[in-house]
């Protein structure tokens, strides 16, 4: 694979040979997160906005050339990405600015942006000549590795937290998985898969470990980027836990500005909820990450122990960008605001991005001429509970139009 020339280590920044068993840097060990480093030149002989425009492969694939993959048999794959991404028409005037853009993942084949990720990984699992995929999650990550991996005739060992929405684990026994419902959090869910995954030596799909799941997260920035026309906005919001899903977006720009397709990387807004915000806090400290208590309703980002802070803070660092915590009645009301105004229906962590970017434009950390893009992260059907909690009971009615009528519901 000539368009991959290697890993380097986001810490000591030593480059290795790109080879199939390499998870983490071996003199750093599991802190020692892996950047894929690709030959450019090579790439460009390949891939450019010519050969896009005759590419009509509308999904996530149209990008393999950026990814470490070999890329074959990737046309019977569900079709992840290529997600539309909606001029906001209502929505940018409640919050105060000129160009707002909604990138809706929660359209990917099991609802979130999980699926660009779990694509990549169950392709190279395949390749790699695995016949079981394993990871840990809050939930998305776990129902996507299980319905792509279901869709290419893998299995599947998942652990989830308890607390992971009933939405998502039905998702799971849905897709078939091996299903471990860890009693405990998603830290002790995290390191019991480790275990199992090192006991029974599956394929690890787990994204803070993995160095190719951001290769395919990446790819919501190469989209943005060519919905766009290669203009993206000023600003390019996101929801952060893990850090592995900003950091691609970093990524993904990088990747298009080396190859002179972009003019500048976006500011990249990481966004946390105020009851779970290790990025936030370290922000205001200079850095350090310490571990925090997971207390928030936006399941997917209660990560109070991130496992790729590196490659999430440096997007939030070169692009320019900023950090901000959002509250969990601000990111209920940011869910009900994105249904109302939009028809956007995403689930807590899926809006949050949209919490981040009014909290900002009230601020003033962003500007109200400055574009924006939000990314909704994952579909609000996943869970319906939180839903329920941000809009409310239904008006119930005896099944006579009196009754209707005198209760002067409607008008
Ligand atoms: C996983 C997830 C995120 C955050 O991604 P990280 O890589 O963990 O930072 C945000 N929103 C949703 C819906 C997710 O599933
Ligand atoms: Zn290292």
């Amino acid at each position: 694979m000539k368009r991959v020339a290697g890993y380097r280590c986001t810490i000591c920044k030593k480059e290795y040979p790109f080879g199939p068993e390499l998870m983490t840097c071996p003199s750093c060990g599991e802190k020692g997160i892996l950047d894929i480093v690709y030959d450019y030149s090579e790439i460009k002989s390949v891939f450019s906005k010519e050969t896009l425009k005759h590419d009509h492969d509308n999904s996530m694939w149209r990008y393999r050339a950026l990814m470490p993959i070999k890329g074959e048999g990737l046309g019977d794959f569900l079709r992840i990405g290529w997600t539309p991404l909606y001029r906001s028409l209502r929505l940018c005037h409640q919050i105060g600015l000129d160009t707002l853009y909604i990138k809706d993942d929660g359209l990917n084949p099991t609802g979130s942006l999980k699926d660009r990720a779990s694509g990549v990984a169950v392709a190279k699992a395949i390749e790699l000549g695995y016949d079981t995929i394993s990871c840990s999650s809050t939930g998305n990550a776990a129902s996507s590795c299980a319905g792509n991996a279901a869709r290419m005739g893998l299995k599947t060992v998942i652990f989830v937290p308890e607390r992971a929405p009933i939405g998502k684990v039905a998702q799971l026994l849905i897709f078939g998985a091996n299903v471990v419902s860890v009693k405990g959090d998603y830290r002790q869910t995290f390191e019991l898969s480790k275990a199992a995954i090192e006991k029974w030596g599956f394929y690890n799909r787990n994204a803070g470990i993995n160095p190719v799941m951001t290769e395919g997260k990446k790819t919501v920035a190469l989209e943005i980027a060519e919905q766009l026309n290669w203009n993206p906005t000023d600003w390019v919001a996101i929801s952060v836990g893990d850090g592995c899903t900003i950091g691609g977006v970093y990524n993904g720009f990088y990747d298009l500005l080396r190859l002179g397709m972009i003019e500048r990387i976006p500011k990249i807004l990481g966004v946390q909820s105020t009851g779970c915000c290790p990025f936030v806090d370290a922000d205001a400290r200079g850095g350090e990450l310490v571990p925090t208590p997971e207390n928030t309703l936006a399941d997917s980002i209660a990560v109070g122990v991130p496992r790729n802070p590196i490659k999430a803070q440096r997007a939030v660092k070169e692009s320019g960008g900023a950090w901000i915590a959002v509250s969990d009645e601000e990111i209920l009301d940011a869910m009900r605001l994105l249904g109302r105004t939009e028809g956007v229906f995403g689930e807590p962590a899926g809006v949050t991005a949209t919490a981040g970017v009014k909290a900002a434009v009230a601020g003033g950390l962003i500007q109200s001429h400055e574009s924006v893009t939000v990314v909704s992260t994952g579909s609000g059907l996943k869970d319906v509970k939180n839903a329920m909690l941000a809009a409310g009971e239904p008006f119930k009615c005896e099944p006579d139009i009196a009754a209707l009528e005198a209760s002067g519901r409607i008008r």
